[in-house]
């Protein structure tokens, strides 16, 4: 399994900055987990790393922020896509899809294709969804902003297995205690405390940008 970091605030020489998130999972099938915030640096990110909208199956969306829905146009495209959003988006987001593709409704944790799980809705103030992504009898965690709480969403995960890595961005968390024991920890986008998780797993911290990818 392959993940390449398609949109993040930073980027590697060649590919575009953006303050968002988008990850493209390649298994089975191919898997667009977020979209960044404008179709514009998805399409030149994707195009570096030679992926086409045609090449994508399915599309998760964390979670109903501009700079993760940002870039659905991009993907939509493909009009045999199917996106699953949870069910409390915005009516504005689901039409968004609808007129283009196939939208399916997530609340409950659900199969999303071969080896990769949505936690299904996690709730704060803000809605959100992330992935499990299985590598032989371990797990990968793919998160958008981690507004529920990282916490949360990895209790969630581990039902799954052993976490081995995760991916994303972490906002304001800070219980880093339940980090322990995962052996690569890519905290990027919206990451606050990154000094401080750097400092504390310097050897499963792995920086993480545009461009970035990753093999399980
Ligand atoms: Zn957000
Ligand atoms: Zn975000």
């Amino acid at each position: 399994m392959k993940l390449k970091i398609l949109v993040d605030n930073q980027a590697l020489p060649g590919f575009k900055e953006e303050w968002g998130f988008s990850c493209l999972v390649e298994a089975k099938e191919n898997v667009l987990f977020d979209t960044g915030a404008s179709s514009k640096v998805l399409a030149f990110n994707a195009e570096k790393f030679g992926i086409k909208p045609r090449q994508i199956s399915k599309v998760v969306l964390s979670h109903d922020h501009w700079d993760h829905t940002g870039g659905l146009d991009w993907v939509l495209q493909n009009s045999s896509v199917k996106v699953f959003v949870l069910n409390s988006f915005s009516n504005e987001t689901k039409q968004r899809i609808e007129k283009k593709a196939e939208l399916v409704e997530v609340s409950k944790p659900v199969k999303v294709s071969k080896g990769i799980f949505s936690t299904g809705k996690l709730s704060n103030s803000i809605d959100e969804q992330a992935l499990a992504l299985k590598a032989k009898e371990e797990v990968i965690a793919l998160v958008g902003c981690s507004h529920p709480g990282l916490e949360k969403i990895l209790k969630k995960v581990e039902e799954h297995g052993r976490i081995r890595a995760i991916i994303g961005g972490f906002h304001d968390f800070d219980k880093f205690e339940v980090l322990k024991g995962i052996d690569l920890v890519a905290a990027t986008h919206c990451t606050e405390h990154k000094t401080e998780i750097q400092g504390l797993f310097p050897k499963a911290f792995t920086e993480c940008s545009a461009g970035t990818e990753f093999e399980f």
